[in-house]
């Protein structure tokens, strides 16, 4: 049976920023990262520049092969590991094979959930999380002239832009909530991102929810519970992501809405970590159960829970960040952004200048912190706002202030 020191179920962000800090810091361990993708690293960050084609596709890969043979990595490639036997520190490949590992980091990202309704295995219906799928959107978009786009998030946008860049004609995103990212923005955050999109040539329509795909083969047409119609020839679909846990099941790793860590990445048996968009971690900023689900979080982890695994006990401290441009709007959301977390919100903008920042406030004992902001077009709010929440300053002088656009936030530190 293979043998590997450190093994690694998973080779994107997490996985390969941990197998890299081990290399660091452990010259003679054997490492061995297992991937059921077809590639060494590459960037999901790039997809939505690939498929709006600002960025060639060779430009995506982050590692080359030659890289693993250097650091001593051994990349398992098109594997899925299928099953976890924790108390003899093994796990079994789809083919068979075990492998034994002296500690086993979990770094399995997550998939897009499947929207599940009739018609759905219709061709040119897709999803977005690997290159493969990238791929197969730009070629279907290419052909295109109508698009139609499920679900009000993240993946909606990119969506959107590729669709655009690639000469689909017209493009409707259907949002089942009644606007657009409803849960994460309030309505006049949520106005400037429509009416962005609007510019851009694509509509919304919203509380609409689908209720089956129609078309001979390739998909022609999304129909709605409203029983509205919308033709389409291209279809993206983005609502949320799911982790794949089932090779967990048996091992007695405890699962709630992901795989429950402690602070240092630790899960509840002993030798096992996780980290990434998988782990439910204790966040010890606000001291809460936490998931992130970003590019820099995941690779913070990584570099983390590597030091913890070779011995050197390191606790993951870091407030979410996520940033990311589509067509002219910037946008970032930092910290926990979630309404009933924090007792207090308060905006600055306007659905007219096009920017609004919105800071949530959580107010312990006499003192009021900033606990995550929401910031669309106001990138000077980023860094002032992001080390505020970090260093949890004390933000009850400046409540009142905060909303005059001319005062300027980094005065506050
Ligand atoms: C289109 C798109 C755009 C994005 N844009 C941004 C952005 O602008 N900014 C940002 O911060 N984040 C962005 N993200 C999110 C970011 O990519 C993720 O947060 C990040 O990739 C998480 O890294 P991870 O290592 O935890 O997991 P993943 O990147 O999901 O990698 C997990 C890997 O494990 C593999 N795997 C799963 N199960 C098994 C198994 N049983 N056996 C073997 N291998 C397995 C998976 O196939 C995958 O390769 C974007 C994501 C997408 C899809």
């Amino acid at each position: 049976m293979k043998h590997a020191d450190f093994l690694i179920v998973g080779g994107s962000a997490a996985g390969t920023t941990a197998a890299e800090v081990i290399r660091s810091l452990e010259a003679d361990s054997s490492i061995i990262v297992v991937t059921d993708e077809p590639h060494e690293e590459y960037s999901r960050v790039l997809l939505p520049q690939y498929v709006t084609h600002k960025v060639e596709r060779e430009n995506i890969f982050l590692k080359k092969a030659d890289w693993y043979r250097e650091k001593l990595i051994e990349l398992i490639k098109l594997t899925r590991v299928t099953k976890l036997s924790a108390k003899e520190h093994k796990v079994t490949l789809e083919s068979g094979e075990e492998i034994q590992y002296g500690k086993l980091l979990i770094a399995v990202g997550g998939f897009p959930l499947k929207l599940s309704v009739p018609g759905d295995d219709l061709e040119n219906i897709h999803y977005l999380r690997t290159l493969e799928d990238a791929d197969k959107f730009i070629e279907s978009s290419k052909k295109g002239k109508k698009g139609v786009i499920v679900g009000g998030g993240l993946v909606s946008l990119d969506f959107a832009e590729g669709m655009r860049a690639n000469g689909v004609e017209e493009v409707t995103i259907l949002v089942r909530e009644p606007y657009y990212w409803f849960g994460k923005l309030d309505r006049d955050s949520s106005r400037i991102i429509k009416s962005v999109l609007e510019k851009n040539g694509v509509a919304i329509a919203e509380g609409e929810e689908v209720d089956h795909f129609e078309g001979l083969g390739k998909v022609s047409k999304v129909v709605t519970k409203s029983q509205k119609s919308f033709d389409c020839d291209v279809v993206g679909v983005g609502i949320g992501i799911k982790s794949d846990f089932s090779w967990l099941e048996g091992s007695g790793i405890k699962i709630d809405r992901a795989i429950v860590t402690n602070e240092y990445l630790e899960t509840s048996i002993e030798d096992i970590y996780a980290a990434g968009d998988c782990a439910q971690f204790h966040d010890v900023i606000f001291e809460r159960e936490h998931i992130m689900g970003n590019w820099a979080n995941a690779t913070s982890q990584g570099a983390a829970v590597a030091k913890t695994m070779v011995g050197q006990r390191t606790v993951f401290e870091s407030a979410s960040f996520y940033s990311d441009t589509f067509f002219e709007c910037k946008y970032s959301f930092i910290g926990v952004v979630d309404d009933n977390f924090a007792d207090k919100i308060i905006s600055r903008g306007s659905v007219e200048s096009g920017k609004m920042t919105r800071i949530f406030i959580k107010t312990i004992g006499s003192v009021m912190i900033i606990v995550g902001a929401t910031v669309i077009n106001n990138p000077a709010n980023v860094a002032p706002l992001t080390s505020i929440i970090k260093k949890k300053v004390d933000f009850s002088a400046y409540k009142e202030k905060f909303v005059d656009l001319s005062f300027d936030l980094n005065d506050i530190l």
